[in-house]
């Protein structure tokens, strides 16, 4: 029997057994809802129970290279002596790859020796998280699956995520890493209504296949909702890796040369789907240079005003006295000219950024990596260590600057404020709005009083409305001078 499946692409799928116990909600309207359309075939099928087909053991599977067997079932409800058979029709197949599929992986130990090279066995981990997943299947609970899974000593391993549920990154990460699969699928949930699961963000999937993609793990999926996730193959370039014998894994070239010798040209194909070793490639070039230029630059830039304006002072240069460096102000109000082509904060970044570098722990390394936008979230952490601590994690999990500032926020709003450890205590709103008043007053240059010219400007009108604003001003200061006296 061959159906295309909607599972994996460029595959035909083989049923010389049929069904399953394992009860999966997402399966009602998937894989049980095709089974109901075989009423007329046979009831067992149509009612999705285990049970065997030996009559389709011999016939052909179809002229795909890759055959899903047993796609609609799981093989561990499937009779030892009958798995047996299976095994002995695919090993007449040695021109085909297969996959085998199991919510119990456990069920093929005793089969391994028996498996011939064009098997591959082939597990779903939705997710990492056990808690509440009984709520949707009957199948061994992730944790469990992914150990029995892992502890199969077999060399041909492709995990599936799909359909893809809530999620902890780097756990999930750990985890797929250390199955080595071939590929991991990816799917998301293709009946959210009717079958409704805890499902991951965007920026959750983006992190985890981003990070997969760090680990060399090669990433296939469906359109995914249209969702841009980094180290993804579509589904219609992996049917293009699965089918052209002239692409390589893992290097997707999209040139072809010329046979004419050592002069060959390289002919370029029009670029319509993405060319991801390409895009990983350029990404890390210039994620490099990045490094070596902008950042490095920030990192000097910022060592040097601390030296040149601050006497090389973390503490004077981190205060908030609106009265310290005038001169540093008035640098500071160059930026954005064609001068110093850099915006305030980027200069008070860098600044920040080499007071943090002065301050970590002996041999750290993972907050220097980073770029100064990632660098710049982590500052509010305050704490060096913990700023190193969470940095490492930044670097392994390739976060994004936004996944960053989540981290960061939730950290802080878990940390009870403490000022023996540097915390700075909340600024009284008499001495904010004082502060603030003064700064409103600051002119471009630092000058604190209004130009000749600027009082010129004004007509007979504005000039007196000047004057009572001015003097009211004064009256509300002369107040609060008081209050401040007598208190
Ligand atoms: S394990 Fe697969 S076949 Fe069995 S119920 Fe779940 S989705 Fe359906």
């Amino acid at each position: 029997m061959t159906a295309t499946p909607n599972m994996y692409p460029s595959t035909k799928t083989w049923s010389p057994f049929k069904g399953c116990n394992f009860d999966c909600t997402y399966c009602v309207p998937t894989f049980k809802a095709q089974a109901k359309r075989q009423k007329k075939n046979c009831m067992r099928c149509y009612r999705y129970e285990p049970h065997e087909h030996p009559e389709r053991l011999s016939r052909s599977p179809g002229k795909d290279d890759i055959i899903f067997a047993c796609g609609n079932s799981d093989i561990s409800f499937c009779a030892p002596t009958f798995v047996r058979q299976i095994i002995d029709a695919i090993r007449t197949r040695p021109e085909k790859t297969f996959y085998l599929q199991s919510k119990k992986p456990a069920c093929f130990e005793p089969f391994l020796k028996l498996l011939p090279k064009n098997v591959i066995l082939v597990t779903t981990l939705e997710t990492n998280r056990d808690e509440g997943y009984d709520k949707f299947s009957k199948a061994p609970p992730p944790s469990e699956r992914y150990h029995q899974f892992k502890a199969l000593d077999y060399p041909r391993k492709i995990v599936t995520i799909e359909p893809v549920m809530d999620f902890d990154v780097e756990v999930f990460t750990r985890w797929i890493v250390s199955l080595k699969p071939e590929y991991v699928w990816l799917g998301l949930n293709s009946h959210p209504d009717s079958a409704p699961l805890p499902e991951p963000s965007e920026e959750k999937l983006r992190q985890l296949t981003a990070a997969l993609a760090q680990h060399k793990v090669l990433v296939k999926g469906k359109k995914l909702r249209g969702y841009v996730l980094p180290g993804v193959l579509t589904q219609e370039l992996s049917r293009r890796l699965d089918s052209s014998p002239q692409t390589v894994k893992g290097g997707i070239g999209m040139t072809k040369e010329s046979s004419s010798g050592d002069n060959a040209v390289a002919v370029v194909e029009p670029d319509s789907v993405i060319d991801y070793a390409r895009v990983e490639r350029a990404a890390s070039w210039i994620h490099k240079k990045l490094i070596e230029t902008v950042d490095r630059g920030a990192r000097d830039i910022g060592e040097y005003v601390l030296k040149e304006f601050f006497k090389g002072n973390p503490e004077f240069a981190s205060s908030r006295d609106p009265y310290k460096n005038a001169s540093f102000r008035d640098l500071a109000d160059k930026c954005g000219t064609p001068e110093i082509p850099v915006s305030k904060s980027w200069l008070h970044n860098a600044v920040a950024v080499a007071i943090m570098i002065r301050q970590l722990p002996q041999g750290a390394t993972a907050f220097k990596q980073l770029a100064l936008s990632h660098q710049a979230e982590l500052l509010p952490l305050r704490d060096p260590a913990k700023v190193e601590k969470v940095a490492k994690e930044a670097v392994t999990m390739v976060w994004t600057v936004s996944h960053l500032r989540e981290v960061v926020a939730k950290k802080r709003s878990k940390t009870p404020k403490d000022e023996s450890k540097g915390g700075r205590s909340p600024t009284p709103v008499i001495v904010k709005t004082l502060n603030r008043s003064l700064k409103v007053f600051t002119l471009e240059g630092g000058k604190r009083s209004f130009t000749k010219a600027q009082v010129e400007e004004l007509d007979e009108e504005q000039r007196k409305e000047a004057v009572e604003s001015a003097q009211g001003l004064i009256e509300q200061l002369k107040d609060l001078v008081i209050k401040l006296k007598k208190a």
